[in-house]
């Protein structure tokens, strides 16, 4: 985890609705999500794990959320 790599990258606070809460480096200060490494099957089971990927990298994109920096 780098910090600092970019003006408006920061940590940021990420709350589901399942509970849950982490951080991670996005572009925004808090984030609210409906899903999250705790509670969705790619991460709890293995079904459908492509399919999961794909929708799990489209969610990261719309809340500008960058896991491989
Ligand atoms: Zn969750």
């Amino acid at each position: 985890m780098r910090e600092g790599i970019h003006p408006n990258y920061y940590q940021a606070k990420v709350i589901c609705n399942c509970g849950n809460e982490y951080v991670t480096g996005s572009t925004k200060e808090d984030i609210h999500v409906e899903i999250c490494s705790k509670c969705h099957p790619f991460y709890t089971g293995q079904q459908k794990a492509a399919a999961a990927r794909g929708a799990i990298d489209k969610f990261n994109r719309r809340y500008g959320i960058k896991q491989d920096n």
